[in-house]
Order: C-alpha cells, then structure tokens, then sequence
C-alpha cells in the first residue's frame, strides 16, 4: 500500500494541487510511514475515537484512521481541504473539521461528550496555545501525543526554580504522567525545519492533583515579581496573607519556588474566591 507519508507521494500531491507547504501555518509534513505508524500506534487502538490537530496533507490522519474507531482531524488551511478529500477517500471513519482550532467551541464538537485521545504534528508557532487550550477546556482527554520542537519537549516536565517552570507545566504535570515516545529527525519532514522534534505522551493521571488554572496564571503573570504581588492583583489580601501564614510562605518567595503541591494546597483554598 502506499502511504502518503513519503517524500516522493508529499511532493506528487502538492504538485497536483499546485500547492506549496505554508510557513504562516507551521506546514511541515511527515514524509517517514514507519514513524508516522509508531505514533498513531502509540496513541490509539481500535475503539479510540481520535481527535487531529493540523491533518495538513493526511499523513498522519491516515494511519490515524487505520488505527482508531474515528478520527476528527480540525485544519486551518482551506487550500487543503479539497486535497484531503483525495487523499483520505478512501477511509469511511475520518471527518475534517475547517477551521481555527484555537476559535473551537468543544461543547458543539461531535466528540464533546466522548473519551478522546489527541494526536497531532502540531504546528511549532501555536504549540502553547494549543495545549493551554485543550487541557484546560471540559473535553474528556484520555491521553495526547503530540510531536513538539526537541527543546519544547524537555519544558513540560520542567522542576521548581528553573526558568522553564510555568503555568503550563504546573497544570500538565499535575493532571498527566508525561513520557517521551520518540525523538524524530528533521530529516523526516518535507520541507525540512531547522531543529529536531520529539513525540511526547501525556497519560491521564488516575487521581490528578487539584490546581486551580486562574491561580498559577496570575502567580506567573510578571515573572520578576513576588508572588505576593501578583497574586493580591487578583485576591483579596487579607486571605492571601492568611494562606501565606497557613503555607508558612516567605513574603518575597516568587511562584517558581513552589512545587505542585503547595499550588494545590492554596488552589483548595482560593478556587472559590472571587
Ligand atoms: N499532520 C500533518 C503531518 O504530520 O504531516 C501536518 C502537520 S503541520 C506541522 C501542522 C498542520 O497544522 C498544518 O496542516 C497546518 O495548516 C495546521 N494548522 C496550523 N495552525 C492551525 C490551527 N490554528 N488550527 C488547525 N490547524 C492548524
């Protein structure tokens, strides 16, 4: 069978289409069938019902689509979408979805109500944006696998007291186990970008630990600041001055000094506050 997820078939249907991979969009596609398949492996079986980020030329949705019960593959590029109909005609459990993923309202999505995995080749431009949006969103996330630039990879499962400790890698490690699937070369993908990539897993934790997303986005809201002073933009002092005492907190201590444990002892206490 012949994939798309080759250098020789990538470039037969762009040409078909007179098409051209788009920088403004993140295009760079896989052209390796045996990475391509480890993946979708990877993140789904038969009765996983897979939702794509970024189907791009089908490379990826196709072996999602032999993998999964059903596929949601959501894309940007409208240029795209009458070359994804060819390309994936002949899988009868794949639907593409045109437009911004970023702008989705999961609650009108077909998969709202559904255990999903999400697998993707995401565009490098929006992979922040991407993951705040999905994992702080009411979707039942079994498990995402998403191939990231090498060095954005090794951010998520960042410790206390280094720069890349953030929002997001506070509320990722504290509702998911994370694990490196596989490092993939730059040499896989047509065209080529600059760095390498690496898939990574992230596996919904049995009993995810509690942190309150406006709470470590306002601790992190001006990193040079104490935490004392981002926080008190956004909540009354008198109970920050109280949890400080209760945490035994130093007044000058910043929010990358705290683990995740200590953001779920003062997310019990201030989720509820306005
Ligand atoms: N999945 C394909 C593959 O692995 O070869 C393509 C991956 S390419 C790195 C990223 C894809 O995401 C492109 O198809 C691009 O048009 C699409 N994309 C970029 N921004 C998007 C957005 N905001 N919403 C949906 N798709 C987007």
């Amino acid at each position: 069978m012949a994939y798309i997820a080759t250098l020789s078939k990538t470039k037969e249907i762009l040409e078909e289409f007179g098409l051209k991979a788009k920088k403004k969009y993140g295009q760079n596609f896989l052209i390796d069938a045996n990475i391509v398949s480890k993946i979708a492996k990877y993140a789904c079986d038969k009765d996983t019902i897979s939702v794509e980020i970024g189907p791009g030329i089908g490379s990826l949705s196709e072996f999602l689509a032999l993998n999964s019960a059903y596929v949601y593959a959501h894309e940007i590029d409208e240029s795209l979408l009458p070359l994804l109909d060819k390309t994936l005609e002949k899988y009868d459990n794949i639907e593409i979805i045109p437009g911004d993923f970023l702008n989705v309202d999961f609650e009108k999505m077909p998969y709202f109500d559904k255990e999903i995995v999400v697998c993707a080749n995401l565009p490098y431009y929006i992979t922040t944006a991407i993951l705040f949006h999905i994992i702080t969103s009411k979707l039942k996330i079994k498990r995402i696998v998403i191939m990231v630039q090498k060095e954005v990879g090794d951010r998520f499962k960042a410790k206390p007291c280094t720069k890349d400790y953030n929002a997001l890698s506070i509320i990722l490690q504290s509702r998911f186990d994370i694990k490196p699937v596989t490092n993939v070369s730059r040499h896989l993908f047509y065209p080529a970008p600059k760095v390498d990539s690496i898939v990574i897993s992230f596996e919904r934790k049995k009993e995810p630990l509690y942190i309150d997303e406006k709470l470590v986005k306002t601790a992190f809201n001006m990193r040079r600041k104490t935490l004392y002073n981002n926080l008190k933009e956004s909540y009354p002092q008198d109970v920050i001055t109280a949890l400080y005492k209760e945490l035994g907190l130093k007044d000058d201590v910043r929010a990358e000094a705290l683990d995740l444990n200590t953001f779920a002892k003062m997310s019990e206490v201030l989720k509820d506050v306005v």
